[in-house]
Formats: C-alpha cells, sequence, structure tokens
C-alpha cells in the first residue's frame, strides 16, 4: 500500500489526508498520459533526513513540463522544501517521494489551461530487488525522438515501460532492456543501462534515452574513482563480449545484472566496477565517510 488514513500528501498548495483527496475522471492526464513526474529519493543520513539530488529531480521536472508545453510555475527551492515537509508530517526518512503534474479536464488536445501538482512519498525498497537480475533483449523499442520528447519524464511515455515490462516477466526474465529506433542498446524500462569491458565502463549517449540523475552521478563517480567511462552508441552483438553490466536509476539505485538473453557475463559481480560503483553510491547517498579510494 502506497498510503494509510494517515498519509499526508501535498496537493495545489495544501496539505491534505491521501485517503481523503479526488481527482477529476476528465482530466487531460488521465486520458491522454500527458502529463509529467519525478522519482527521488530521501536517505537517512548523520545529518538528518536528505533527499538526494532533489535540485537536480526539480530542474528535470521543470524541463519535463517545459518540453511538452505543460505550464510550470514552480520554483525548485520551493519545491525541495515542499518535499522536506511530506516527509517530516509523514514521519519519513528512507522514502521514495513522487511529485506529479497533472492537468485538468480538458478533453481536447490543445495546451492545458491549468495545471495541478501533487507530492506524495511511501517507504519503497529497492524497485529491482537486489538479486542480480537477468535480462532479456525486448522487442519493444525505446519511443522514437521524432514521436516524442524521449528526455521528458512524461506518464505516457511509460505504456513503452509497462509493455517491454510484462513482456520480460511473461517470458520469465526479470526486466528488459530495450533498443532504440537504430537498434542501439538504449536502457531499461525505468532504469539506466552501463557495461563493462577490461575495467572500462560505457553507457549509451543522451538523446534517445531519459538523462538519468544517477547515470550522471555514476558518471561523476567514476571520475573519482578512476574507473574510464565512454558514452557511446552500444550494438547488441557487443554485449557477449562484455565482462558485466548493471541497471542504474533513482528507484533501482546501482543493481548487477547476471545475463542477457540468458548470456551470463563470465566476470563475478562482486570483482566488477559495477560492484565498487553500487557500494560508492551507498555511501554518497547516505553521506557515509567516503571510501577509501574516494577519500
Ligand atoms: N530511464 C527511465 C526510462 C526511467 O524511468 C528512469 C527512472 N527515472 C531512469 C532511466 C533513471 O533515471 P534516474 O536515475 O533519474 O532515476
Amino acid at each position: 500500500m502506497y498510503y494509510s488514513e494517515n498519509t499526508v500528501i501535498y496537493n495545489n498548495g495544501k496539505f491534505l489526508k491521501a485517503a481523503e483527496t479526488k481527482t477529476d475522471l476528465y482530466g487531460q492526464t488521465l486520458h491522454y498520459g500527458y502529463g509529467v513526474f519525478e522519482g527521488i529519493r530521501a536517505y537517512k543520513t548523520a545529518n538528518g533526513t536528505k533527499i538526494f539530488k532533489a535540485k537536480e529531480h526539480y530542474e528535470r521536472l521543470k524541463r519535463s513540463a517545459e518540453l511538452i508545453h505543460i505550464p510550470f510555475e514552480y520554483s525548485v527551492k520551493e519545491l525541495e522544501s515542499i518535499s522536506y515537509q511530506v516527509l517530516e508530517k509523514n514521519n519519513l526518512s528512507d522514502a521514495y517521494l513522487r511529485p506529479l503534474v497533472y492537468c485538468d479536464p480538458n478533453m481536447s488536445l490543445n495546451k492545458p489551461t491549468k495545471v495541478n501538482l501533487m507530492i506524495c512519498a511511501w517507504h519503497w525498497g529497492s524497485y529491482l530487488g537486489d538479486k542480480l537480475l537477468r535480462l532479456c533483449i525486448s522487442s519493444y523499442q525505446r519511443p522514437n525522438p521524432k514521436s516524442l520528447k524521449v528526455e521528458a519524464k512524461a506518464c505516457g511515455h511509460y505504456v513503452n515501460s509497462i509493455l517491454a515490462t510484462i513482456e520480460a516477466k511473461e517470458k520469465g526474465f526479470d526486466e528488459g532492456l530495450l533498443l532504440d529506433m537504430h537498434e542501439n542498446i538504449a536502457e531499461g524500462p525505468g532504469a539506466n543501462f552501463f557495461c563493462e569491458k577490461n575495467g572500462q565502463l560505457f553507457t549509451p549517449p543522451l538523446g534517445n534515452i531519459l538523462p538519468g540523475i544517477t547515470r550522471a552521478t555514476v558518471i561523476e563517480l567514476c571520475a573519482k574513482l578512476r574507473i574510464p567511462c565512454t558514452e557511446r552508441h552500444i550494438r547488441r552483438e557487443e554485449l557477449k563480449n562484455m565482462d558485466n553490466a548493471f541497471y542504474c536509476g533513482t528507484a533501482a539505485e546501482i543493481i548487477g545484472i547476471e545475463s542477457i538473453d540468458n548470456i551470463p557475463f563470465p566476470k563475478q559481480w562482486s570483482e566488477s566496477a559495477g560492484a565498487k560503483i553500487q557500494e560508492a553510491y551507498s555511501n554518497l547517498v547516505r553521506e557515509k565517510k567516503l571510501t577509501p579510494q574516494l577519500a
């Protein structure tokens, strides 16, 4: 359950009981998937509850709205402050925050007249679990950037993610890996992809993927850990020659991949660059001391 009778959410300037809030069934977001959202994590740290990269997430929310012409009037600072209040009112510290910008009743395909913002939070464990993942290459491609603004975290785009996830699970895999329209590796339904060869990491460049905030953090950590990391297109045929791979995302954090299409990676996860990044990421978000290599 995401909320109980005591859960408080923020909705359009007010803090309300989640169980008592209502939404209009004629909303443009509900019918057409025309809305934008974020997924943010807060962690319990020695310095109190800290929202990880709140500024980056709210800047992306603003950019997502702008990219698809949804008016967005909030300041990043204001949203950060509201988010801390939502956590406090619900007594949450290790939590997942979900801001959603949704549109008013409007059955036309025009620009919205009025938009709404809600922010809720709940306790959420690691989204993809903590076991190594068995992936399959999805038959679904990520949306073509000439059809949609792929860089926007827009509600409707997630039909593609849901289709890919259902397909992977029906085939007995944990998760899918989607290609882009040129058949290069793109990303997971809700996470970005990295793979390792000879101690170097590779990740698809921006353009046909969601610009992940965890992805950017991994690239920063690589620089600190002196792990070479290159953004470049990766062909699906290259995967079988890779040593290891992982997914990263706010909800999934850093999670190792055991195999793709039943072809296992030869390197042990514990020996991989991904495992070092996983540890460094966990320390970073919890504001723990840096690992010796980072000191
Ligand atoms: N790709 C997709 C399609 C996603 O939904 C997510 C989750 N937001 C990511 C990548 C990872 O992005 P982030 O690290 O900002 O959570």
